[in-house]
């Protein structure tokens, strides 16, 4: 699943190409996860002016309206001048006189939405209940965040996996900051020592940080807008590294299931 820094990464790696496009035409593939909410040809006309992201959204601006993206579980995006007849996985294609803007999407978890703004209620459903964002310093706040961890008994890695404090960090930065920080994943969030959790604060944005500068990560063949691979799968000290030996002490890195989702970490290094 594309997590935030690939987001993040496709962001950027098409926002300076769109932004003053005029959109030409908008083709819909097969349904997506919810529908566009207008019809295509409503679109054309309309000027990309800046895109964001809030969460894993991407937020297109146009110059009336806005459109919502979501990558889903396998969806990539493409913005390239020219590209091929759409496949069978391309389910959204939005031609503009910059270029085309494709979204890949094999299993069709991915959305494209049309709102007025993030005023609509429908941006509201979305956007809402979505936690701090760690790239930002104006959004992540240590003393929220520490707050956030002393009123909640649920293990600290599910607190962090649910995005309703702190967006961002998904399964495989979950395990990665808390081998960092040091703290066992099973902990209640409310028992992590104050040291801790500055060291959990500060290596949430570091990794995530370094995720996007690497380009993101291709554990689940990701890939930006511009198709460039992602490499921080190369850094990952203790994802996807079951039984191979812990960077910090030797002793083999062990996996466990939390929720429907694997955990990986060292049972001597993270107390
Ligand atoms: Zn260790």
């Amino acid at each position: 699943m594309p997590e935030l820094p690939e987001v993040e990464v496709t962001r950027r790696s098409f926002r300076d190409a769109i932004v003053g496009a005029r959109v030409q035409s908008v083709r819909m593939g097969k349904p997506l996860r919810w529908p566009l909410g207008v019809e295509p040809q409503a679109l054309a006309g309309r000027v990309v002016q800046e895109v964001r992201r809030r969460g894993k959204y991407l937020l297109v601006d146009l110059d009336a309206g806005m459109l919502l993206l979501h990558l889903g579980m396998s969806g990539s995006l493409r913005f390239a001048p020219e590209q091929g007849a759409a496949g069978v996985h391309d389910h959204f294609d939005m031609q503009t006189d910059h270029g085309m803007l494709r979204l890949h999407d094999p299993r069709r978890f991915g959305a494209v939405v049309h709102v007025t703004g993030e005023e609509d209620p429908l941006a509201h459903k979305l956007l809402d209940g979505l936690g701090m964002e760690p790239l930002d310093p104006a959004s992540f706040r240590f003393e929220r965040f520490a707050a956030g961890l002393q009123s909640s008994r649920t293990p600290i890695k599910q607190l962090l996996l649910g995005g309703k404090l702190v967006v961002g960090v998904g399964n495989i930065y979950a395990s990665e900051v808390l081998f960092l920080a040091r703290i066992d994943p099973q902990l209640p969030a409310r028992d992590v020592g104050p040291r801790k959790v500055r060291r959990l604060f500060d290596g949430i944005r570091e990794v995530l940080a370094l995720a996007v500068a690497q380009g993101g990560t291709t554990l689940r063949d990701f890939s930006s807008a511009d198709g460039m691979p992602g490499h921080f799968q190369l850094q990952a000290k203790v994802y996807g590294r079951d039984g191979q030996p812990c960077v910090g002490c030797g002793r083999p890195i062990r996996m466990l299931r939390q929720g429907q989702r694997s955990t990986y970490f060292c049972a001597h290094c993270q107390k």
